[in-house]
């Protein structure tokens, strides 16, 4: 066997035991990390919950910023200002057909229902 052969058997022999030294090391990370955890799972999982509810709301509050910082020209998909106006819109002309009234600039006309 010549040296570059040997030279090249020594690290890859070394590389082996790091890395299975490494494994060793994670796999009691992970033990002991779970004894840590054992018994607070509700603890945790309120964490994740609180966490992800502020993470949507900085997300929303974004969008709804973005709404009115850059304004699109048409409704954006995605953006809950635009579906909350869309639904107010409905909602306007649910309220106007049932009346009968239609409230324009100009003040309440009869639409020839009453
Ligand atoms: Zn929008």
């Amino acid at each position: 066997m010549s040296k570059k052969t040997t030279f090249l058997a020594v690290v890859a022999t070394l590389t082996l035991a790091v890395l299975v030294y490494h494994t060793s090391l994670l796999r009691s990370e992970i033990l002991s990390l779970r004894e840590e955890t054992n018994g607070h799972a509700e603890d945790i999982y309120f964490l994740m919950k609180s966490d992800s509810a502020r993470l949507y709301t900085i997300m929303d509050t974004e969008v709804r910023i973005l709404h009115y910082a850059k304004p699109h020209k048409h409704d954006m998909w995605a953006c809950p200002e635009c579906a909350e106006q869309k639904e107010r819109e409905k909602l306007d002309e649910k309220i106007q057909n049932k009346s009968g009234h239609n409230h324009g600039v100009t003040g309440v006309e009869k639409t020839g229902n009453n």
